[in-house]
């Protein structure tokens, strides 16, 4: 069996690359630069005075939360000036763009032609202005009317056998309110079908602290990054993907924060940092911030975090009480006597071979650590998309736990969520294995028994399709083909469904691989005023840190032929259910104060919600472990033993993790340069070091394809050029969705079942 990438994954024969230029990394992020950058996306997008108009409401408390990642937003003062980044912008750019796409442009483009484009050109066509649909056999959409839009899904929905035959897929940028409702339809409607982007970037995350912490997110706030005494990142470039994260840091670091950095590349954004809102970052004078760099093979983080335990372990033996916090151990955590005599059975120069991070530099790091109490660790798909993901991030709270610093100020875990409403949709319920406790609270509300069996994650949601035994696909925003795993295998999967359903803002590949039959729901943008009956209507989101707050778009929407999330909910649950339902659905059409007040019905921390999300800032929910409370099985705090994973490799063999360019935010592509890593103009190359590629008798400059063998499968992603690179030996990189066609399916994390995107066995062969 054979897999090719093809207009499946992106441009189907990229006979011709776009001109790569390669420059020197950069050694500073943001400053002017990005001031240029961020006006060049705006004016290329719209006019200026719709642009000024967009960002003088990003992220300010009167406004609307940024679409792009889940960075909060201070607590006190906002910068009236530009409480953004460039990314932030580049969001903007996209979404409340000019350009609109009606019918004419779909009669006048086929998706055969459409499919071929590649990622990029897609995404730059515009934003969807009416609904469309492709009935069977067509080549063309065509328009369609709302009504009969959601009369076609209503119609294939009941006609399922069963419930469990229909997949609905969330992305982060629902709102809490859109998420709350579309869960309530779609267990009114008898299944937990309820995939969503988090099983793709931190499930690992959610299951490993909720098993050692009782609670599966974050346990700091903003202001505990200006009172830490270390922090540590790990497989993070926040440089490019939380670029407001830097300026924490950098404020941190004013504080006397010391910084480490732990990744496979050498990230600009953590090296140094001009932030463009003071005069020094406007005269282009640059804070350093990572104090430390220690540069682990891909998937060497357990490896490197045993080799800092195991060294202040050492340390703790020759000055009792010096190095640990025993108070906080015998007070709050469970099984350290297993942990300790498991640490200390390993040998030093097994773990520094399998990091590949030198002793001086783990022994400086540990020396850090071992005389600072409070630390914070940050981490995000560097650490989640491997096999071993669950037991890594376990392995961090391990430390955390040795040094007490959970549960007190300056202190504690920072899983950095990439998507801005990611963690609210879980909380709103968007999860396919929802507890007991939220299943009984929906019942004694709504009056409903919800279906209690487990529904699909999104790896089993696309084995369901590929098996047929998932035959409606219905998206609530996202790109899902782009997003997800092993390319051919899932849009063979979406070819089988009887029908797909997007709910989007733009034009994007997954409307161009599809079911029997397809339709496009286009919908509001986060900066699209919202009106309901001649009043203003607002939504919620919640960022990394636990904070809900509310999102007001200003732009008069680009179509008068777009509904909100909530409204295309509201009537897809009438259109199917008609009046055999318990849920007002009108009610919540006609002001979303009624979905919040229901939502504060079923859903513990959002007591009087309509009240406490209007005030400037919102409200933080409920955190027990800041309380150092953890409701785990135990009752406390869990050291975690497992041992480090080790991947050998053959001579040819290369081990490949797929990352963002800097003109990027997940699936949708800004722009075709990488600034920060010194790329223009291409995305298809691989970075590689300079010993591999002379090892492989390449140089760089050459073209490759890329080759991967997971359980007898040959994946194949063709026509990329080497790019020498400051990457470990044996690791390389290639952007993400281009190279995802190379991810097995099959190949996820132990129990969060996230696909492995960080750790593709490769082989190299010239084109
Ligand atoms: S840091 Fe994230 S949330 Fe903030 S403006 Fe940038 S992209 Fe948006």
């Amino acid at each position: 069996m054979n897999k090719e990438n093809n207009q499946e994954s992106n441009a189907e024969n990229p006979e011709e690359f776009t001109g790569l230029k390669i420059g020197k990394p950069k050694e500073v992020a943001a400053g002017i630069p990005a001031v240029i950058s961020s006006a060049e996306h705006i004016l290329s997008e719209m006019n200026l005075g719709r642009g000024l108009k967009a960002l003088s409401k990003l992220n300010q408390n009167d406004g609307y939360d940024c679409p792009g990642c889940a960075w909060p937003d201070p607590d006190d003062e906002r910068s009236r000036i530009a409480e953004y980044c460039e990314n932030g912008v580049k969001a903007i750019a996209e979404e409340a763009t000019t350009k609109k796409l009606t019918a004419d442009f779909f009669a006048a483009n086929s998706v055969k032609d459409l499919s071929l484009l590649d990622d990029y050109h897609i995404g730059k066509k515009g934003r969807v202005a009416q609904p469309m649909y492709l009935p069977k056999g067509a080549t063309h959409y065509q328009p369609i009317t709302w009504d009969d839009a959601f009369k076609k899904i209503a119609e294939q929905l009941n006609n399922l056998t069963s419930p469990d035959e229909a997949v609905f897929y969330t992305s982060g940028r629902t709102s809490n309110e859109a998420a709350f409702l579309y869960q309530l339809f779609v267990r009114e409607f008898g299944t937990n079908n309820l995939p969503d982007c988090s099983n793709m970037c931190h499930e690992s995350s959610g299951v490993a602290l909720t098993e050692s912490l009782g609670i599966g997110k974050v346990s700091v706030k903003l202001e505990d990054f200006y009172q830490a005494e270390v922090i540590i990142i790990l497989g993070q470039n926040p440089g490019t993907n939380h670029p407001r994260m830097l300026t924490a840091l950098q404020k941190a670091k004013e504080n006397g924060c010391i910084i480490i950095s732990v990744n496979p590349l050498a990230e600009t954004g953590l090296i140094g940092f001009s932030n463009p809102q003071t005069i020094k970052g406007a005269l282009g004078i640059k804070a350093k911030l990572a104090d430390m760099f220690l540069q682990v093979k891909i998937n060497g983080d357990m490896a490197l975090l045993k080799a800092i335990e195991l060294l202040l372990w050492e340390e703790e033996e020759k000055n009792p009480g010096t190095v640990f916090d025993h108070q906080f151990i015998n007070e709050h955590t469970a099984d350290f006597d297993l942990f300790i005599n498991h640490i200390k059975q390993f040998n030093l120069q097994y773990l520094l071979d399998a990091c590949g991070v030198s002793i001086e530099l783990i022994k400086k790091a540990a020396t850090i650590i071992a005389q600072k109490k409070k630390i914070i660790a940050c981490w995000a798909m560097g650490l989640t998309q491997h096999k071993n993901a669950v037991d890594t991030i376990k392995e961090i709270v391990n430390l955390l736990l040795l040094k007490g610093s959970i549960g007190k100020p300056g202190a504690g875990t920072c899983p950095v969520r990439g998507h801005s409403n990611v963690q609210g949709d879980r909380t709103m319920g968007i999860y396919e294995k929802p507890s007991h406790a939220f299943l009984d609270s929906i019942k004694n509300v709504f009056g409903f028994e919800p279906p209690r069996k487990n529904g699909y994650d999104t790896v089993e949601a696309i084995h369901a399709m590929h098996q047929e035994k998932a035959k409606v696909f219905f998206a609530m925003g996202g790109n899902f083909l782009s997003a997800t795993p092993d390319t051919t295998y899932t849009a063979e999967a979406l070819r089988k469904c009887k029908l797909t359903v997007h709910v989007s803002t733009k034009l994007n590949r997954s409307h161009l691989v599809h079911g029997e039959e397809a339709l496009i729901l286009p919908c509001l943008a986060r900066s699209d005023k919202d009106e309901m009956n001649g009043i203003d209507q607002f939504v919620t989101t919640e960022n990394s840190m636990g904070v809900i707050q509310s999102s007001k778009g200003n732009l008069k929407s680009v179509s008068d032929n777009l509904l909100s999330e909530p409204v295309i909910v509201c009537r897809l649950a009438q259109a199917t259910f008609g009046e055999k339902s318990n849920v007002n659905w009108a009610l919540y059409q006609s002001n979303y104060d009624h979905i919040r007040n229901d939502i504060g019905k079923v859903i513990p921390g959002f007591e009087n919600y309509n009240e406490r999300v209007r005030k400037p800032g919102g409200f933080y929910l409920p955190n027990s472990n800041r309380e150092k409370n953890f409701n785990t099985i135990t009752g406390k705090a869990n050291f975690n033993i497992a041992d480090i994973t080790i991947t050998t490799l053959t001579n040819d063999e290369y081990m490949m993790m797929t990352i963002r360019s800097h003109d990027q935010f997940n699936t949708t592509i800004y722009g075709l340069n990488d600034r920060y890593r010194g790329v223009y103009n291409e995305r298809r190359i691989i970075f590689m070091n300079a010993k591999d590629i002379a090892h492989e008798k390449l140089k760089a400059g050459d073209v490759v394809d890329l080759f991967n063998y997971f359980e007898g499968v040959e994946r194949v992603a063709r026509k990329f050029i080497v790019v020498e690179f400051n990457i470990p030996e044996k690791c390389t990189a290639t952007y993400f969705p281009e190279t995802n066609v190379l991810v097995p399916i099959n190949s996820v994390a132990e129990k969060s079942n996230t696909p492995t995107s960080k750790n593709v066995v490769i082989k190299i062969r010239i084109h």
